[in-house]
């Protein structure tokens, strides 16, 4: 009578807790599922963000970034039901800085609880940087009258990531490589696709990749074959960008 009850009992227990056993590992589960959903996140922000500040001093839009950051967070997160991505500014300046980036993820993360409280989560993370542009912060803005000086406005080429030199066009340093072109439809035209990289898709006004010697062909950013590349500026920002005329050619 007694061990019947007994058993009645750890029944009757067992039926209340195991439930809420459950619950309670399942819980814990979708909450590891959303930070490490959020930390993936957030790395990716920060990663892609890294290459784009990096490359800010030859780069001066950046319209495709956000597109680009959103394909990369939707395929490496199948838990997302939406994302996107708010507030871009690329390049701006407050009062004590400039070559700032900045930039939020909005998204929603599914859910299937067992108890329906709600069947998803919504975030958002923030990221703020500096790109690098080759200036120092001292915190004291250009005057006007600097603005209004008439420097040497001639063009020169640099390589933005790799050389401290500027040449002219001509160098062969130059013509050795690629240049950097904004992708327009006149582009498109004129020149045909890599077919090792197949840029057919890479978005009217992203930066793509051309050597102006050497058959009309464009690449996209990262192709092997494009290893260096330049870019063209007035001669007097290369100089106040610290870069010095190249001893082959002379610079401009
Ligand atoms: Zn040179
Ligand atoms: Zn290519």
């Amino acid at each position: 009578m007694i061990s019947n009850t007994k058993k009645g009992y750890f029944t009757l227990e067992a039926a209340i807790f195991l439930p809420i056993f459950i619950i309670g590992i399942l819980t814990i589960g979708y909450f590891m599922k959303i930070y490490s959903t959020a930390e993936n996140v957030t790395f990716s922000m920060i990663d892609e963000t890294s290459h784009l500040a990096a490359q800010a001093c030859g780069r001066k839009s950046a319209v495709s970034f956000p597109e680009k950051v959103k394909a990369r967070l939707r395929e490496e997160n199948n838990s997302m039901e939406w994302i996107k991505t708010v507030n871009f500014r690329y390049l701006y300046s407050d009062s004590r800085k400039d070559g700032l980036i900045i930039f939020g993820c909005r998204y929603r993360i599914a859910l299937s609880l067992p108890v329906k409280l709600t069947d998803s989560v919504e975030l958002e993370s923030r990221l703020k940087c500096r790109g690098f542009i080759g200036t120092k912060t001292d915190g004291t803005a250009m005057p006007f009258s600097d603005m209004e000086k008439n420097g040497d406005s001639s063009i020169v080429w640099v390589f933005p990531m790799w050389g401290e030199k500027f040449h002219k066009e001509s160098c062969r340093f130059v013509t050795a490589n690629a240049v950097q072109k904004v992708l327009t439809p006149r582009l498109k035209r004129e020149y045909k696709p890599c077919e090792l990289c197949r840029p057919e898709d890479v978005p009217i006004g992203s930066y793509v990749y051309c050597f102006l010697r050497a058959g009309n062909v464009y690449h996209r950013q990262g192709c092997h074959t494009v290893e260096k590349y330049t870019i063209e500026m007035e001669k007097e920002d290369a100089l106040s960008k610290g870069y010095r005329p190249c001893k082959t050619c002379g610079g401009g």
